[in-house]
């Protein structure tokens, strides 16, 4: 466990039936203590180590952290999703660099986010090295040592000041991580786990803080759905992420503080939670942009370079890019790729998300091995599936309504041409190629849910059939 320079003392606390826990022996809890307790809150880094606008980079979080603990005991905590999702190359390979890199920043503790979860309990693992810490009241893990790192609740102690912290993923990542990827995590739900953990929790601290990464307002259960419940507990505040609005100021909902310090690192959000003599709680927060008016810190900068160094190799290894017909050489290599490789059927049609393909390819005549993991990530694998004409036109003109990073260009592998919906034959069997999750019927492929299609695993993800392709000594 990471235990930083003037950091509150952190205590996981584990069910045993109703009650929550310490493994070790816990002080007597002191009812009347006052104090106030100084928590910084990011939420939605996705990798962002360096500043992608002129706002943000863990260099100069680690500073206002560093600034902060000079003057008191300050608790670091983040809102989830912290790496991939859009992410930068500092998370192509895996969610270890990042997860390194947050720690010698000084995090303290964090939420688990729907990106988190990308690459199922692997990226968990990759996420608790370097000892940080990750709380979730609303999953469990089949695995014993998830079920041991990663608590249901922490107390947080500062003087006798307890404060209880909690942490929830939304269930929207049920829609976005294939099935088989998340095989032994269990979604519970958030606001009976929450309500749980808060009345097991209430006689043992001051007041609660969630780390939620629900959203402020989604489609999905959030934070302004979970409120209207927590509204009596000692719940005063939820330090949010998932749905990257910087909220200014946070708005006060029935008495709870609801935060979000936007993605990417551009703010960092200062919170103190005070408890008077009198025993009343009162909650401030304020937003401090990470501009260039914050300084780097030294000590992060030599970590960075540490791990720069590890990347180092495939920043290094280069191919030269071979010229794509069409707008679009993206999908156009990717085809190219897959065609090339001989997994699938001849005459088959790809339909890989755009999704597959968030980080752009650079402009530029090479590309670097690290670039390719990067435009085309590496979470899961392909699959080939086996549907009739009448479906797949249904599922294409579904998708033409869903967001675009959600959808795929139907295109036919053998040549990489458009294929039009109206041209396809609706008694015909037609073999696709998409990712697992599009086959399962996640995002908004929920044309293929209840379809009982037969999918046929590529075992190959994409960015590995890119660089192989582009690797092999003449590229088909
Ligand atoms: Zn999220």
């Amino acid at each position: 466990m990471i235990t930083n320079v003037n950091t509150p003392r952190l205590t996981p606390l584990y069910w045993q039936g109703d009650a929550l826990l310490p493994l070790e022996r816990m002080e007597p809890f002191d009812e009347t203590a006052s104090g106030t307790l100084t928590i910084l809150h990011t939420n939605d880094l996705h990798s962002s180590v360096d500043a992608r606008t002129q706002f943000g980079g863990l260099a100069r979080i680690a500073s206002t952290i560093e600034t902060e603990r000079a003057v008191e005991p300050t608790l670091v905590v983040d809102g989830g999703d912290s790496v991939f999702g859009g992410g930068t190359w500092w998370c192509a390979v895996d969610a270890g660099a990042t997860s390194r890199l947050l720690a010698a920043a000084g995090y303290d503790l964090a939420a688990i986010g729907n990106h988190d979860l990308e690459r199922g309990p692997r990226s968990l693992r990759e996420l608790i090295t370097a000892g940080r810490r990750l709380v979730s009241t609303n999953l469990q893990f089949a695995d014993e040592d998830l079920q041991q790192a990663i608590a249901p609740a922490y107390i947080v102690e500062l003087e006798g000041l307890r404060i209880g912290m909690l942490g929830l993923t939304t269930t929207m990542t049920v829609r976005l991580v294939p099935r088989s990827v998340l095989a032994g995590v269990t979604f519970l739900d958030a606001r009976a786990s929450v309500l749980r953990a808060a009345s097991a929790l209430s006689p043992l601290v001051h007041s609660i803080v969630i780390l939620s990464h629900l959203g402020f307002k989604t489609e999905d259960f959030s934070d302004t759905d979970l409120i209207p419940s927590i509204k009596s507990s000692k719940v005063a505040a939820i330090l949010g992420g998932h749905s990257h609005e910087a909220l200014s100021p946070a708005p006060v909902i029935d008495g709870i503080v609801v935060c979000n310090a936007g993605a990417h690192g551009v703010n960092v959000n200062r919170l103190t939670l005070t408890r008077s003599a009198l025993g009343s709680i009162s909650v401030q927060a304020r937003l401090l942009p990470q501009d260039e008016t914050v300084p780097e810190s030294a000590k992060f900068l030599a970590v960075r370079g540490d791990e720069l160094a590890r990347l180092q190799p495939l920043r290094d290894e280069r191919v030269v890019l071979p010229t794509l017909p069409g707008a679009d050489r993206q999908l156009q290599l990717l085809v190219a790729a897959v065609r090339a490789s001989g997994k699938a059927t001849v005459g088959a049609i790809a339909m890989i998300g755009r999704l597959y393909m968030l980080n752009p390819l650079p402009d530029a005549d090479s590309v670097s091995h690290l670039e390719v993991m990067t435009a085309y990530p590496n979470a899961e694998q392909l699959m080939e599936i086996s549907i009739d004409g009448g479906r797949l036109k249904e599922l294409i003109r579904n998708l033409s309504g869903v967001n675009f990073f959600l959808g795929a260009a139907p295109v036919l592998l053998a040549t990489g041409d458009d294929v039009v919906a109206e041209d396809l034959e609706e008694s015909r069997t037609y073999n696709v190629v998409m990712s697992e999750l599009s086959a399962e019927g996640g995002l908004g492929w929920t044309a293929l849910q209840d379809l009982d299609v037969k999918a046929r695993p590529l075992a190959v993800t994409c960015a590995d059939l890119v660089w192989s392709y582009l690797s092999s000594p003449v590229p088909a």
